[in-house]
């Protein structure tokens, strides 16, 4: 049985370059978390996130010095952008003035239709989507009175939102529906997702920490795009959002969904390992983010499981004792000494990957 299901049929937005939805790859984003209206640091920020892979962006725009800033990043970066607004649609307009992709709006709390159709008619003059942003905390007072903080609540916000925009016309709208826990963001997205065939930005918000971020997204968003539920993703984390990206794209990667980058596997080390396999891993693991080929590496503490438990991967070593064996495709090539490992190890990656790349150019 497949892993993940049939993707959800959903109509097709462009944001930017980006096209989100229906037959489009599932894409990975995140949100600075600097001042907006420093634009050096949210430029450095936005790059910093291009180079882990992420396509789309999002800066809050709380005050109009934000809202002025956001032609100079747009005219710094290479990935849409989009401008977080809440409660002053004047925002929402001066965003769209100076460049941004997209919005992010809930019109729940933009207030009176004539602001929200201002919003729209903004929208629609500078090719804009919309993102209806539902989040279990701060839903509209009459529909939390009756439901509750609840899925359904979350559904029916997200329903009343939508026929909003589209009453006036609009339909470049991409909705998400987030909780901090995963019972209610996993419910709500199902429940939304016969009723609509708006595209779904997913994700658990404030899910917390490292560990507990990670943990609650991979299962979330997880549960989802295996479902076939989910167009965009955003793995929220109190963190450096760079950490958001690279776990967005190992839920991917784990799925089965997309891949970037290289793989590491390695293992948990054991009695029988004789080497600092957990030292070796962790700049493995580092210098392997500095790289964007397709290549799965192993690291593994012994010879008794190594090869033969890594026989999947392009390249790896395991340890003995004091030295690591170097092999390529579970076969052993050369044994290396502990201290000179990771250099070895990386000079024969980025050999293997140049290797790749001329034979590929040869065919194209
Ligand atoms: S590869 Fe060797 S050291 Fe690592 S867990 Fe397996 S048996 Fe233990």
């Amino acid at each position: 049985m497949a892993l993940v299901g049939k993707r959800r049929k959903t109509r097709q937005i462009r944001l930017g370059q980006q096209s989100i939805g229906s037959d489009a790859q599932v894409s990975v984003q995140s949100m600075t978390n600097t001042r907006t209206q420093d634009v050096a640091a949210t430029v450095a920020q936005i790059l910093a996130l291009e180079s882990a892979g992420c396509e789309i962006v999002r800066v809050a725009v709380p005050d109009m010095d934000a809202a002025l800033a956001v032609r100079q990043i747009k005219e710094r970066i290479n990935i849409p952008l989009i401008a977080d607004i809440h409660f002053d649609y004047r925002l929402a307009l001066a965003s769209a003035e100076h460049g941004v992709d997209g919005l992010r709006i809930n019109p729940g709390n933009i207030g009176e239709e004539r602001k929200i159709k201002a919003v729209v008619d903004c929208a629609k003059a500078h090719k804009l989507p919309i993102r209806v942003g539902v989040n279990a905390g701060s839903l509209e007072k009459e529909i939390e009175k009756r439901y509750g903080a609840t899925p359904k609540a979350m559904v029916e916000s997200a329903l009343a939102n939508i026929r909003v925009l589209e009453n006036l016309g609009f339909y470049d709208i991409k909705v998400s529906l987030k909780a901090s826990d995963v019972e209610r963001t996993v419910e709500a997205y199902r429940m939304l997702a016969p009723l609509t065939d708006v595209p779904f930005h997913v994700g658990v918000t404030e899910a917390g920490g490292l560990y507990a971020g990670i943990t609650k997204s991979a299962i979330g968003i997880g549960m989802l795009l295996a479902e076939g539920i989910g167009d965009t993703i955003r793995v929220s984390l109190t963190r450096d959002p760079v950490e958001e990206i690279r776990t967005g794209f190992e839920i991917l990667r784990a799925l089965g969904i997309r891949k970037r980058g290289p793989e590491l596997i390695s293992c948990p080390t054991c009695g029988r390992c004789n080497i600092d396999l957990f030292k070796i891993a962790e700049q493995t693991e580092k210098a392997l983010l500095e790289r964007n080929a397709q290549i799965k590496v192993a690291i593994m503490g012994c010879v008794v499981n190594g090869p033969g438990e890594a026989k999947e991967a392009d390249i790896g070593i395991a340890g003995g004792d004091g030295k690591g064996i170097l092999f390529k495709k579970g076969k052993v090539v050369r044994k290396i000494d502990q201290d000179c490992l990771v250099d070895q190890l990386l000079e024969e990656i980025d050999s293997m990957t140049k290797d790749a790349e001329e034979i590929n150019g040869k065919k194209s």
